[in-house]
């Protein structure tokens, strides 16, 4: 009985590590065509107008719904380009 218990106990913990090892992947592909990592937001991903995009990249972005996805480094290298707006 004891050992059946345990076992149950034991399966939600295998889904977990499942999950982490998916947000790991990611899913949204950055908006910047020569990088190639991850936007999602669980991955840090963050979204930039195109306007400021295109500032930044030309026209060398992947735009959606008048957004660019774009993951965290290219986000960190957009940030230090436009340090006018240091509050997040
Ligand atoms: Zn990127």
């Amino acid at each position: 009985m004891g050992f059946k218990a345990r076992a149950k106990a034991n399966q939600p913990k295998v889904e977990e590590q499942q999950k982490k090892k998916d947000a790991k992947t990611g899913k949204e592909t950055c908006g910047v065509n020569s990088c190639d990592g991850w936007a999602d937001s669980t991955l840090g991903g963050r979204s930039l107008s195109v306007t400021d995009a295109e500032d930044m990249w030309g026209k060398a972005v992947v735009v959606r719904k008048n957004r660019v996805r774009v993951c965290k480094s290219c986000y960190r290298t957009w940030k230090k380009n436009n340090k006018q707006e240091d509050h997040y």
